[in-house]
């Protein structure tokens, strides 16, 4: 099967801006952010959805998020962070490769939701 976008930046064959990575996951900068600071995480292996997402990888990654989560946190100082993650064309997921987005919200760009 070929390689979606994210497994290729996961093993750097296209660029990004990779803000984290280990030997599990991998953390870099959304190329369209809903605000500044917008991040996915993602897993190195090729997880579609939540669904095939193993306890030990998902484990990590939610470690992983927490610290990315508060990076942001000291860099932007948001006022508030959405962790968000959809799975299926229904649930508007456009990358079929398992991502969490971080998306820090500001006071001046809220709008109620
Ligand atoms: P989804 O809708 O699948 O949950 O989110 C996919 C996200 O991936 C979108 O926020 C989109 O902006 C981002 N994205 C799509 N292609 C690329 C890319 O090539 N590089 C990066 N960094 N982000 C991408």
């Amino acid at each position: 099967m070929s390689k979606t976008i994210f497994e290729k930046i996961a093993d750097h064959e296209i660029p990004s801006n990779i803000v984290y990575e280990d030997d599990v996951c991998v953390a870099f900068t959304d190329a369209f952010p809903l605000s500044k600071g917008h991040t996915l995480v993602i897993p190195r292996k090729p997880v579609e959805n939540i669904y095939d997402l193993d306890e030990k990888t998902g484990a990590h990654i939610m470690k992983v998020i927490t610290e990315v989560a508060n990076a942001i946190k000291t860099a932007f100082n948001p006022a508030g962070l959405n962790v968000v993650q959809n799975n299926g064309e229904y649930a508007s997921q456009t990358v079929f490769h398992i991502h969490f987005h971080l998306i820090p919200r500001y006071e001046s760009e809220y709008d109620g939701f």
